[in-house]
């Protein structure tokens, strides 16, 4: 068993204690032995003299970073088509595997995966959890189970929800429970629903949610479902799903249902950001932009109903799309909790760490530094209790420790995208737009016409 000890560094808990400073932290075996002041010098020092020893004077010891949304299966996906029907399912296997690398080397130490194609993210978790993939910690949803009312059944009827979609597309309580069945037996950590994908309408009806959390927790499986609307969201949480995620619409009533109830709030801000703030970067059209503010917007008002009722908010990015790429952002999250909801950095903090753990299956055994709980740490070369945005910089992440030990990451690993789609061009090749070209005009700007969702997983 491994013993290291953390000398003189200071602490963020993550469990919402004011940081404390100089301070020894003892690590043996997976766990977190001893949290103590520092050992003055000329006293004993803490641990066994074989223990792997790191001087973190001036730095900060916290919590590893929890992604509590993130899917590994979508591959920097720059369309809806690639993460369905593009690239194999062996393909789309050793990219994740690959990408989970990255995801670790920023600092996320744990991450859980609220749907993707087929079994590839129970896999990943399996072969991290063995050690013969290096990633963070992982749980695993599988399918979305959706209704022809939600998201993922996007394409025409003709086409139908292929095999290697996000989603399953389940229109009768009879599909759903079988497919919850179905889903269990291959080794998921929990269901993943999607209700309609802006939040304009509730699609699942009340009893369709109450009979899945049930077979759910009767299986011993938790329950999450894609939930933008105050309805859906209303309903989901009195069917007693086990976490929401998003809820960007949410009246007062509601806030106070999530509040009491104590069901963790996941507001994945990130990938409304990314559009809304830098779209315009890499060619995003511009209904997506202008859609992305406008939810922004009313996220904020939820948001800061959520904070004031005493909501238990958690971190999740929407990382796996071409905006959000594995390893990129996921810090950026917090920055946003408290431009949009008021958090403080420690508040932005706690809802990475402490508040995630009921997505890893390890609620108050992990993203706390005290005595017994797991040690996922992070040294960082700086105060993030003070500049939340360090934690951005992959060059302040000094040490990451996983289960107990140090890991060393790469953080130089190259994308590996996807097979994306069969577009043969973005615009249309009229006479005029040729004239134009050759009296020296710019170009027309490309006409982008989409049926993705702008806010849609
Ligand atoms: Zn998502």
């Amino acid at each position: 068993m491994t013993t290291i000890v953390i000398h003189n560094c200071d602490v963020i808990d993550g469990m919402g204690n004011a940081p404390r400073r100089g301070v020894d932290v003892v690590i043996e075996g997976s766990r977190i032995q001893s949290v103590e002041a520092a050992a003055t010098d000329g006293a004993a020092q803490p641990g066994p003299a074989d223990a792997v020893h790191i001087d973190a004077s001036g730095k900060t010891l916290m919590p590893g970073l929890i992604d509590a949304h993130c899917h590994m299966t979508y591959g920097e996906s720059m369309t809806q088509e690639e993460q369905d029907i593009f690239t194999s399912v062996e393909g789309r296997t050793l990219r994740a595997a690959w990408n989970v690398q990255k995801v670790l080397a920023a600092g996320v130490t744990g991450i859980s995966q609220p749907g993707g194609s087929y079994f590839i993210g129970v896999a990943i978790r399996d072969g991290i959890a063995e050690r013969r993939i290096k990633g963070p910690r992982m749980t695993s949803a599988g399918r979305y189970i959706t209704t022809s009312n939600g998201l993922t059944d996007w394409y025409p009827d003709d086409a139908g929800v292929i095999e290697g979609g996000i989603g399953i597309r389940c229109n009768t309580l009879d599909a759903m429970i079988a497919e919850v069945r179905r889903q269990v037996k291959n080794g998921v950590d929990f269901i993943k629903l999607a209700d309609s994908p802006f939040g304009d309408y509730q699609s699942f009806r009340d009893e369709e949610l109450v009979t899945i959390a049930d077979l759910a927790h009767q299986l011993n499986k938790r329950c999450t479902i894609h939930a933008r609307g105050n309805a859906e969201t209303r309903a989901a949480v009195l069917a007693g799903f086990d976490w929401i995620m998003h809820g960007n619409l949410l009246t007062e009533s509601t806030v106070e249902l999530l509040a009491e109830r104590q069901t963790p709030l996941v507001p994945t801000l990130l990938l409304l950001e990314v559009w809304a703030e830098y779209g315009d970067l890499i060619g995003s059209p511009p209904f997506i932009v202008e859609a992305s503010k406008r939810m922004l917007e009313r996220t904020a008002e939820s948001l800061h109903m959520c904070r004031a009722a005493g909501v238990k908010l958690v971190v999740g990015t929407d990382t796996g799309f071409a905006m959000t790429p594995y390893g990129e952002w996921h810090a950026k999250e917090l920055e946003l909790l408290m431009k949009y909801g008021g958090l403080t950095e420690l508040e932005a903090i706690t809802a990475a760490t402490y508040n995630a753990g009921v997505t890893l299956n390890l609620e108050n055994e992990i993203g706390g530094v005290a005595p017994g709980m797991l040690a996922d740490l992070l040294v960082v070369d700086g105060d993030p209790s003070q500049d939340i945005a360090v934690l951005q910089d992959p060059a302040r992440i000094e040490t990451i420790i996983l289960d107990g030990e140090v890991v060393d990451v790469d953080r130089d690993l190259e994308s590996w995208s996807n097979e994306s789609s069969m577009t043969y061009t973005h615009g249309y090749l009229t006479r005029d737009v040729v004239s134009a070209a050759g009296a020296g005009e710019p170009p027309a700007m490309p006409i982008v016409r989409t049926r993705a969702n702008p806010i849609a997983e």
